[in-house]
């Protein structure tokens, strides 16, 4: 029976991140992956084959809509789906195999199947043909991710009622995409579709969308998105959705009770994610799920059997695919004897529409509902000249400070290249700098940073430059 020191279920970001780490501190390592790929959600099924669509629709929107302001006369462009998932097919591959080969390179054994739970230290890999083989193991991590959630009296037929994973594999674009959910997957999934032809209507049972980020993000995405032509029923609370050949119907109530009926070729169910613990014989470890199927864990990611740990979407906290690696690394650490830490309020998080959403930190809202003294600064993208220059007009940068210390509590933008820019906020709250503190660093110019500069300028003392 093969021996190892640590076995790793489930190879996602959170997985395979936490094998290499392992690795790299002296552990013999196995990984086990029921799927031919290696990398989970993120690299088959989500941040990459989303952003390799988010990209390719991007440049087509731009081929339609910008391209003859920037003097650039082109003969009216057409969208080739085939070749467009196709091209997002072989980013995915390069990126899977990258992961096998980091495998190999850092000696961690791959074994192919299901891994469940015979035993606290005895993990049974069953292959698809059936046959099986138990590894013997001294420690487990647990990182077997999540899937798509769906609402009781939804069936997702996976052809005309789909899910994200079904959204990036279409063979054509949708006349009508109907959207449950306006939070991060509907949003961009919906804004592929929109960019490329589509009518796309976002239903929402809350009052705006990304309702979980601060306010003022999702109002100014919803203006911009609207005026792109994508429709929102928000405040409706979804009640049935059917497909009957190539019509999907779905039926809800809007905020005042009076039903709404909405037709369309595809409904993309987008309203959350689920833990996922299937098939792995938790009970024979000795382990259970909390009311939401998501293992349990202490603050050292361990859960209640010691030597088994759990990481990224399988247990608390918010399903990002860094969140994940950050734990795989801390799991690997904490197991080392090392004093890893995670701070959890500078996980920044991004949504890849157009333009981008990031933001890290506490929100407005939260920092009411915490009684926080706090300031807000805040600049428009359209008052940079990079924005001028590209065409960028929309969104803005909001810094929120400690109105006695000055600290930074919260950053919160929308902007072009927003996605990329959250490094900096993040970088600056982990060194604890007050808003002065970034105000004082020379920012290169043109670029979209300096909205960051001009927001800590107006959180400081009301003093932005370009305003
Ligand atoms: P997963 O990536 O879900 O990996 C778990 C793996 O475990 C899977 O490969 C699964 O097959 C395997 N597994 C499960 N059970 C077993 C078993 N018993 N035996 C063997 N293997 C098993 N996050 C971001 O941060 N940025 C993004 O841009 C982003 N975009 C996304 C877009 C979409 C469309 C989706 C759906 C998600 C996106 N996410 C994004 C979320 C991100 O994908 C997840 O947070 C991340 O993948 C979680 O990593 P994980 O390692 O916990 O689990
Ligand atoms: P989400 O939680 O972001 O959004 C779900 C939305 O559905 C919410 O706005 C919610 O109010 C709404 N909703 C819930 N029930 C509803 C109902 N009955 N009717 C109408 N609306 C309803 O979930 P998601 O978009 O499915 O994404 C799942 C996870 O994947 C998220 O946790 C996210 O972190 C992760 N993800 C991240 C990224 C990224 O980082 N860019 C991209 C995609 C997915």
């Amino acid at each position: 029976m093969a021996k190892y020191d640590v076995t790793i279920i489930g190879s996602g970001p959170g997985g395979y991140v936490g094998a290499i780490r392992c690795a790299q501190l002296g552990m013999k390592v196995a990984i086990i992956e029921k799927y031919p790929t290696l990398g989970g959600t993120c690299l088959n099924v989500g941040c990459i084959p989303s952003k390799a669509l988010l990209d390719s629709s991007e440049h087509y929107h731009n081929a339609v809509h910008t391209f003859k302001e920037h003097g650039i006369d082109i003969p009216a462009p057409k969208v080739n789906i085939k070749q467009m998932i196709a091209r997002k097919g072989d980013v995915v591959k390069s990126n899977v195999d990258g992961i096998a080969f980091l495998m190999k390179k850092n000696k961690i054994d791959v074994y192919e199947g299901v891994g469940s739970f015979e035993s606290k230290n005895k993990i049974k890999v069953t292959k698809a043909d059936g046959s099986s083989e138990v590894l013997d193991t001294d420690k487990v991590i647990i990182a077997t991710g999540s899937k798509p959630s769906s609402l009781p009296f939804i069936t997702i037929d996976k052809k005309r009622v789909i899910t994200s994973t079904e959204a990036l594999n279409m063979t054509e674009v949708p006349k009508h995409l109907i959207v449950v959910g306006g939070g991060v997957i509907g949003l961009e999934l919906g804004s592929v579709y929109a960019r490329l032809g589509a009518e796309v209507s976002v239903v929402e049972y809350m009052d705006g969308i990304i309702p979980t980020m601060d306010k003022t993000l999702g109002k100014e995405l919803l203006k911009v998105l609207k005026k792109e032509g994508v429709k929102f029923y928000l405040s409706h609370k979804v009640k049935a959705v059917s497909a009957k050949g190539k019509t999907v119907t779905l039926k809800a109530d809007d905020a005042k009770g009076n039903e709404v009926t909405l037709e369309g070729d595809y409904c993309l169910v987008a309203v959350g994610r689920k833990a996922y613990t299937d098939g792995l014989s938790l009970d024979k470890a000795g382990l259970t799920t909390d009311d939401r199927g998501r293992v349990e864990v202490d603050a050292h990611l361990q859960t209640k059997v010691a030597g088994i740990y759990a990481i990224g979407d399988v247990i608390k906290g918010a399903m990002l695919a860094h969140k994940a690696e950050e734990e795989g690394i801390f799991v690997a650490e904490v197991m080392a004897g090392q004093k890893p830490h995670v701070d959890y309020n500078l996980i920044p998080g991004v949504v890849y529409t157009w333009p981008e959403v990031a933001a890290v930190g506490q929100t407005e809202e939260q920092l009411k509902e915490a009684g926080v003294e706090y300031k807000v600064g805040s600049f428009p993208m359209r008052a940079l000249g990079r924005s001028r220059a590209s065409m960028d007009l929309d969104g803005l940068v909001k810094v929120l400070a400690d109105k006695n210390t000055d600290e930074i509590l919260g950053v919160h933008m929308i902007g072009a290249r927003a996605a990329d820019m959250i490094a900096e906020a993040v970088v600056a709250m982990e060194f604890r700098a007050s808003a002065e503190d970034v105000s004082r660093i020379s920012h290169a110019h043109p670029t979209y940073t300096e909205a960051i500069k001009e927001a800590c300028l107006a959180a400081t003392d009301n003093r932005s430059i370009h305003m």
